[in-house]
């Protein structure tokens, strides 16, 4: 009776360390194959906008006769090396925030200022679908950081918030000091109503190249790069972005990081004495 209890208490323990085990070698096989990806992604990243403009150059050259054509393809080309150049910036992005140590130009950043910048940069792309943003509970709150890395993490959550919302929905952006493990930390949090993304994509969506829907991404100007773009700087400040969602109701993409205090800002101004 007593083997046969113990032996019970065992195999439930057992094939679940073998599960862990399995789930591992199915991560790590996964990690290295989203780094051999990187490359060809890269590659038929860059080969698309290229294709096009090679293509649609060729279609100028015959349709000389028709100037309204001409204009036509020229406008075309002109959306390409524009992907083309945000693709570029991107990836230059990317290796920038995956080689620097963002923490070398650390300061005290203004989290009003960060939202307000992130703001700015997506006014025209919410007037033109009439979003309303809103932006709450950021007075007297401070971030310790890279203030351009930071700008740009921010910036690409509201950016998506927009992008992937209907027309006439609300994208707020509220701010809080959280104290957890004796540290005080900056929630900055990202809230739309929009299309909202699964559980399975969830777990994927920070991901480079990786796109729900490419063909929504492309059609927004999106490179697959920008929540990757967010995880690094996150993680390399000591944070975490984190995300939840419905489907078909909207997201919510929380940024932690740490909070500028009194110690660290004294630290900034004057060098310790001891
Ligand atoms: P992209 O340039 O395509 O926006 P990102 O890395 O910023 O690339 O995002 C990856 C994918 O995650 C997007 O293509 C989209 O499918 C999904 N996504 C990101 N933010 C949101 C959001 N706020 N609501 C719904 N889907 C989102």
């Amino acid at each position: 009776g007593e083997a046969l209890a113990v032996s019970a208490r065992v195999a439930p323990l057992g094939s679940r360390l073998v599960l862990l085990l399995v789930e591992d070698l199915t991560e790590a096989r996964r990690i290295e194959a989203v780094r051999r990806d990187f490359v060809a992604n890269v590659s038929h990243e860059l080969k698309t906008p290229v294709g096009a403009l090679s293509l649609l150059s060729e279609a100028v050259m015959d349709a000389s006769d028709d100037p309204e054509a001409v204009e036509r393809f020229a406008g075309r080309m002109q959306i390409e090396a524009t992907r083309l150049t945000s693709l570029v910036q991107e990836l230059i992005d990317l290796s920038r925030v995956q080689n620097d140590d963002p923490l070398e130009d650390a300061e005290p950043v203004r989290v009003d200022e960060l939202v307000a910048e992130a703001i700015d940069r997506c006014r025209h792309q919410a007037g033109t679908k009439q979003i309303t943003m809103a932006a709450g509970g950021t007075a007297d709150l401070h971030v310790w950081g890279n203030r351009g890395q930071l700008a740009a993490a921010l910036g690409n959550l509201v950016e998506n918030a927009v992008n992937y919302s209907p027309a006439r929905t609300r994208v707020g952006i509220a701010a809080r000091r959280v104290t957890a493990a004796g540290a005080d930390h900056i929630e900055i949090a990202v809230t739309d109503q929009g299309i909202g993304i699964s559980d399975k994509d969830k777990e994927r969506i920070f991901e480079r190249f990786y796109r729900v829907d490419p063909a929504r991404s492309r059609a927004t100007g999106g490179t697959g790069l920008g929540l990757a773009i967010v995880k690094h700087v996150a993680a390399s400040h000591g944070g975490e972005v984190t995300v939840w969602s419905a489907e078909g109701q909207g997201s919510t993409f929380t940024l932690r990081l740490p909070e500028a205090g009194a110690a660290r800002d004294r630290a900034h101004q004057q060098p310790a004495r001891d």
